[in-house]
Parts: structure tokens; sequence; C-alpha cells
């Protein structure tokens, strides 16, 4: 079965597509600013103007799906920023809206610690994270985007019933069209490092631990992901990728919404820096993600893989 090559790829069935993919942008407010993530080599920061030349490489080498991160340092203790009609993420969906119209699919990240001072997830009550409160601004953020033209929100938060919160809020608003991605089985994980520095959402005190998943439990992460599902989630995710391969394998197995895997910043920042062999390296963990079970990717490294796979 591996005599030669056109036989070892006759019996291969796993294969990458572009279209699977969903890129993570990262938008800053002003104007012609592109910035280098000191901990994430090849990965910017982009200003609405600077974000389309950034988008125009992604669609011709085949990927048309986005994720949108706000980096905001104008932060209150609400993270107002979050859903202000003029604020970044809602200002940068408008401009791709109009500009790309249905030739890109939107999704932007719907949490609040790029936008609080405590830099956490949800609003503080008394010292701890005010699980009904925070639903509240999610679901205003969720409108808000829904507002501006984004096809998919993407609850990150990790509350209880965000989903249901957010799909009730959408429908009661006319957004009946608008798909919720949510971050359904995220871990509290020590890979997101990188992404802190890039998102400027390190916590100011304490950790996550009280709301994320801890990966010593794999049952109540398929739980977490069943939960959601039954709140209306149509596509859900496991985050981080590589150190949860048998999460995803395992809710794949009895979960069939679209499934999608966050490769995330740790993981990149940790291969672009091992000194292996980068392309090999890279096919060889978005193969894997993918054979566990994932339907959609979402990883840093989409770009420059597929333009590699094409012979730029
Ligand atoms: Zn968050």
């Amino acid at each position: 079965m591996r005599k030669n090559k056109n036989i070892i790829n006759l019996v291969s069935n796993i294969y990458l597509s572009p279209s699977n993919f969903i890129y993570p942008l990262f938008i800053v407010e002003g104007k012609n600013r592109k910035e280098e993530i000191n901990s994430m080599p090849g990965v910017y920061r982009f200003s609405i103007d600077c974000l389309l030349g950034e988008i125009d490489a992604c669609l011709d080498v085949g990927i048309n799906s986005f994720m949108l991160f706000g980096v905001e340092d104008r932060k209150d203790e609400l993270g107002s920023w979050a859903y202000r009609d003029d604020g970044i993420v809602p200002s940068a969906i408008k401009k791709l809206r109009d500009v790309y119209k249905d030739d890109v699919t939107l999704f932007a990240d719907v949490c609040l610690c790029q936008y609080t001072v405590s830099g956490h997830c949800g609003l503080i009550s008394n010292g701890v994270i005010d699980n009904n409160k925070t639903l509240e601004i999610l679901n205003k953020i969720s409108i808000v985007y829904a507002s501006a033209g984004v096809d998919f929100v993407c609850p990150s938060s990790m509350m209880d019933y965000q989903v249901k919160s957010i799909r009730k809020a959408l429908d009661d608003n006319g957004f009946h069209m608008v798909g919720i991605m949510s971050y359904s089985t995220k871990f509290n994980s020590s890979f997101y490092g990188p992404f802190r520095d890039a998102a400027l959402s390190r916590p100011q005190f304490g950790d996550r631990s009280s709301y994320q998943l801890d990966y010593r439990n794999p049952s109540l992460a398929i739980l977490e992901s069943l939960k959601d599902v039954e709140e209306g989630a149509d596509i859900i995710m496991v985050k981080p990728a590589l150190a949860y391969l048998d999460i995803i394998s395992k809710i794949k197995e009895r979960i069939f919404v679209p499934l999608a895997a966050y490769n995330v910043s740790g993981e990149y920042s940790m291969i672009i820096n091992s000194g292996l062999d980068l392309e090999k390296v890279t096919m060889e963990v978005l193969y894997s993600i993918k054979r566990a079970g994932a339907d959609i990717i979402i990883s840093y490294f989409a770009k420059d893989l597929f333009l590699k796979m094409k012979g730029f």
C-alpha cells in the first residue's frame, strides 16, 4: 500500500482545504498600522485600512472565513467599547461587508477580556465573576455585531447559558440568520499566553479557572459541548487543539453539528520557534487536528500554508 506516491495518495482520505479554515485577525484603532506581535512572528495587528491587503492575500489562496478580534486599550469596568457601534470590531465588520459583500464569511469573537480593566471574560461583582450580568453584555455585543453584518457571533467567555441567551437576543431583534459558533469546550490552558499579549487581555488578578474547563475532566468537557448544542449553537469548538485531540475525537462521535478546533497562539509560537521544518511540521499538525475529527480549523498557519501549497 506504500509502494509509490500514487498508491499512497489513492488510499489517503483526509484532506486540508482552505475552505475549511478560519483565519484569525487582530484589529486595532487608527490608520496605517501593521504591527507584528512579538511572541507570534508572522502574525500582525492591523488597523482597518491595512486589513484589506491581508484579506486579499487570503482570498487569493482560497481562505474566505475570518475571525475578528478587537484589540482595545480603552478599557473600563463594563467593557463598553465591546458593544459600541463605533467600536473596532463593528467598524471592521461594516467595512469588510461593504468591500467584499458575501465573498467573505465573518466570525466575531464575543467576550469581555479585551475590553475590561480586570482582563476577565466576565463582569466582576464583589470580587467574583457575575455570570448573569455578563450575559446581558454578551447579548448587547452580539446584537451590535449582527447589526454591523457579521455572519457568526462567537461567544468565548464560557459563561453558563451564554448560547441560549445570545440566541434569544438575536432572534428577538430580527437576526435569525446570524449563527452562533460557540467556544463550547474551552480549557483553562497555558497555550493562550501569546494571544493575551496580542489582544491585551491578560487577567489583572487570579486566573480563569472558575469559568474555563479543567483539562483533567474529559466528561465535563464533552458535556459542555452537548449543552451548547442544546442551547442552539450552530458550530461548536474545542480550544486549544493539539493537547486536546482526544476531546475533539470524542465530541465528534457524539455531536452532529460542525466541529471547529482552535489551533491556538501557544501552539503556533511553539512550532514557529521549534527549529523544525516549518512547512512539514505545520502540515503534520494540521492533519492531526483534521484526523481527530475537526470539520473546521482556526489557525494562524492557514494563510502561509496555502500560499506554500499553491507555490507562491
Ligand atoms: Zn475572554
